[in-house]
């Protein structure tokens, strides 16, 4: 690689990473960026990766609209059942209350990716200034001198070479593709185990095949990751109940730890980190990936507005300024969605009776007061604002 003189230097091309890069040159089309990729370059090489099921906002689409990023291969949510395992409890959510044409949408984490990718190559036809480099190794950016720094590595808890606050539950998600027998269409079901959580969410592959996230502890999600197919469709059918009929196949099932891993300071001079590099979550509320475009959106529109101005007005010290700028805006919108999907994790997978009660008790309170549902589902969709 070349030395090259930059702006910002986007350092990840995981779907944060992309959509910073895109929102930057679609607000600022000259901007002087180089983007570090450890991707391959080809598309193909990508297709078989990553294929568990990701819950998208409506927020999120929105966001993803701007850069014409969304998804075709999508399955909208219209009613969202959340339920405690042998427990008193329950709780509807349905689109139609929340005067929403979607309470979600699930979409392949790949295509999430491609899709990204395919628009960020769309963007860059008209910017002169940007690089996308596909790197093999970290050493590579010291030959890129950049005024700005974007740390979007992400990755997934304890595979991240830093580790600041947060917390391990002790748990894995066992995730997969499980065809049954006669699902509701449109329909996510949430239902909180002993162990912890079990989603069943709609695919885009029809209304009968699902996304399985099922939570429990390591050494039990281990065990069912090794069962036969029928011995694990028993045991799921076992933790699930018949609701939606007979569990019939599983598919590619794979594990994820997980855990509490974030920043408590997200600047630090001409540096800044977003998405899984900031902060990385428990799946349970769906919140790591639509917390993390937020980041990208609001850090594109901050970089640019500095940016975009006569060089002798992009000094340390304004680079600095528009960092912490960032950061404090981001503050109240990290802050709940943290706080929101860890108190989950920790309620949610707690067996102490007066916690159960209580649970049954929130669960119950979601389902009879409808402001507090209300409130909960804008926090989810739209994230605070
Ligand atoms: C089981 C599970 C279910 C989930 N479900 C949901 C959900 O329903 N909804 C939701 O919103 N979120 C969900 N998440 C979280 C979501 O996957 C992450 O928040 C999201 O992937 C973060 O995106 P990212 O781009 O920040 O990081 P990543 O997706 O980790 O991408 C980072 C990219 O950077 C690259 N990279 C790493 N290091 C370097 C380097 N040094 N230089 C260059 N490139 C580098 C990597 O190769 C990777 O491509 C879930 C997570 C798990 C584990």
């Amino acid at each position: 690689m070349q030395a090259e003189n930059v702006d910002i230097v986007i350092q990840g091309g995981g779907p944060v990473g992309l959509a910073c890069a895109a929102w930057c040159l679609q607000k600022f089309p000259e901007a002087k960026i180089a983007l570090l990729d450890r991707n391959p370059i080809s598309d193909e090489d990508l297709a078989a990766a990553d294929s568990r099921g990701i819950a998208l906002s409506h927020g999120s689409k929105l966001l993803l609209d701007t850069i014409n990023a969304w998804p075709n291969e999508c399955a909208d949510i219209h009613r969202v059942h959340v339920s405690q395992a042998g427990r008193f409890g329950r709780a509807l959510m349905t689109r139609e209350e929340l005067k929403q044409d979607a309470l979600g949408h699930i979409i392949r984490y790949r295509d999430i990716h491609l899709t990204l990718r395919k628009a960020l190559r769309a963007i860059q036809v008209q910017s002169p200034n940007f690089a996308w480099h596909h790197i093999d190794t970290h050493t590579e950016i010291e030959n890129i001198q950049a005024k700005c720094i974007v740390h979007a590595e992400g990755g997934l808890f304890k595979t991240q070479d830093w580790i600041e606050s947060g917390r391990d539950y002790e748990q894995s998600a066992l995730v997969g593709l499980v065809e049954v027998e006669n699902a509701a269409p449109y329909q996510a079901w949430e239902r909180f185990t002993s162990e912890g959580p079990l989603a069943v969410l709609p695919s885009h592959y029809g209304p009968n095949i699902l996304n399985l996230i099922w939570c429990g502890s390591p050494a039990s999600s281990q065990a069912r990751l090794g069962l036969s197919d029928v011995d694990f469709l028993k045991s799921l059918q076992a933790e699930f109940g018949s609701r939606i009929g007979q569990f019939l196949k599983i598919q590619d099932r794979r594990l994820y730890e997980l855990g509490l891993n974030y920043r408590k300071e997200i600047t630090q001079g001409n540096e800044v980190w977003i998405g899984n590099a900031a902060q990385t979550l428990h799946p349970v509320a769906g919140q790591g990936l639509n917390l993390g475009l937020r980041d990208a959106y609001l850090l594109a529109e901050k970089l640019t507005a500095l940016f975009s101005k006569p060089e002798d007005q992009k000094t340390a010290t304004s680079i600095e300024t528009t960092l912490q700028d960032y950061a404090l805006s981001r503050r109240a919108d990290r802050t709940a969605t943290i706080g929101l999907t860890d108190f989950m994790a920790r309620i949610f997978t707690s067996n102490l009776l007066p916690i159960v009660i209580a649970r049954g008790l929130a669960l119950s309170a979601l389902q009879w007061l409808p402001p507090v549902k209300t409130a909960l589902a804008r926090q989810m969709m739209f994230g605070r604002r």
